[in-house]
């Protein structure tokens, strides 16, 4: 039984860093959250791809247990075209080609309806409120979004995050979405629209919760080997809801947890380029790694 749904982008991405560049790659923000998430939980996938889609990029995904029942196929895959200079915090878009996505109409398989965790990754707002609608009231709704939806559709974006439990956004977006350079400003915002609760990715400096009344950080993981960051906020994202629908617990500790956990994760998805290195992660690596955090964490 899959216990946690993902809506988002499979992509084709041709990413350039200062360490290389790899053209029409596996990429796209379902894609890396569910391969994230599959360490933990048994996700099952709406989304879109294209008829030009690679066979062996199919069997990958399902290869880590992914449900892709829920993907459609249609015309040509998403293509995202992205660039990184020596900052790799910010990723900047040479070319969104939205293709298949451009009239797709996500449809939620009756057997995935009663999902209780659900994370809206990365996809055009209208996307996650509809897939929203179709769900049989989920317990935990996780959201996430990027600038071009911010820039592109900020009125349908708002109104889905009035339906989620979480935002999660990178610090630019946050800043941008809500006119303010001040992140506890913005967080604030956020929260009086409705969720629970607010985490802002800081890219390789960690991440900050906020809640009501609490605040946390997460340490970035110090990275010798950096490569490709593309796909680490949704690796993220995937780590995290997949780590709570695992252990079944939102409670703040444990939220915080999840929150190293995802850290872990989009940390290792930035060793190598595309999907390379979640390929090959073992959870051994994962736990390894989960508990190098906590020691960074003590003083
Ligand atoms: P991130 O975790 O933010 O690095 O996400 C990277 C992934 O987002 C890439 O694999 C892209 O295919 C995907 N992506 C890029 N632009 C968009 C967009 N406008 N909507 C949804 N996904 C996108």
């Amino acid at each position: 039984m899959n216990d946690v749904l993902i809506i988002g982008t499979v992509a084709l991405d041709t990413i350039e860093t200062p360490f290389g560049k790899v053209e029409k790659v596996l990429g796209g923000s379902a894609t890396y959250a569910s391969f994230a998430a599959s360490f933990f939980a048994k996700p099952a996938l709406v989304s879109v791809i294209g008829r030009d889609f690679p066979k062996d990029c199919m069997e990958l995904m399902k290869s880590r247990g992914i449900d892709v029942e829920g993907v459609k196929i249609d015309d040509k895959t998403f293509h995202w075209e992205g660039f990184y200079e020596y900052d790799m915090n910010e990723a900047k878009t040479r070319k969104t080609e939205l293709n298949a996505l451009e009239h797709f109409k996500p449809e939620v398989p009756e057997k995935y309806k009663g999902i209780k965790y659900v994370f809206l990754a990365n996809i055009d707002p209208e996307h996650q409120l509809s897939v929203l609608r179709q769900m049989n009231n989920p317990e935990f709704v996780v959201l996430d979004t990027m600038n071009f939806w911010i820039d592109n559709k900020k009125e349908e974006l708002i109104e889905a995050i009035k339906n989620a439990d979480v935002l999660l956004l990178n610090d630019g977006e946050a800043r941008q979405l809500f006119s303010t350079a001040n992140l506890v400003k913005a967080s604030n915002e956020a929260l009086g629209l409705g969720p629970k609760a607010v985490i802002i990715k800081k890219g390789e400096h960690g991440a900050l919760l906020f809640t009501k009344n609490k605040h946390f950080s997460a340490p970035g993981y110090p990275l010798e080997n950096i490569k490709d960051p593309t796909g680490c906020g949704d690796s993220f994202g995937g780590a995290f809801i997949g780590y709570l629908a695992k252990t079944k617990d939102l409670n703040e500790q444990n939220f915080r947890r999840a929150i190293v956990y995802g850290s872990v994760v989009a940390s290792h998805n930035a060793e190598d380029f595309g999907l390379n290195r979640l390929k090959n992660l073992a959870m051994s690596d994962i736990e390894k790694r989960y508990r190098e955090f906590q020691d960074i964490r003590e003083f």
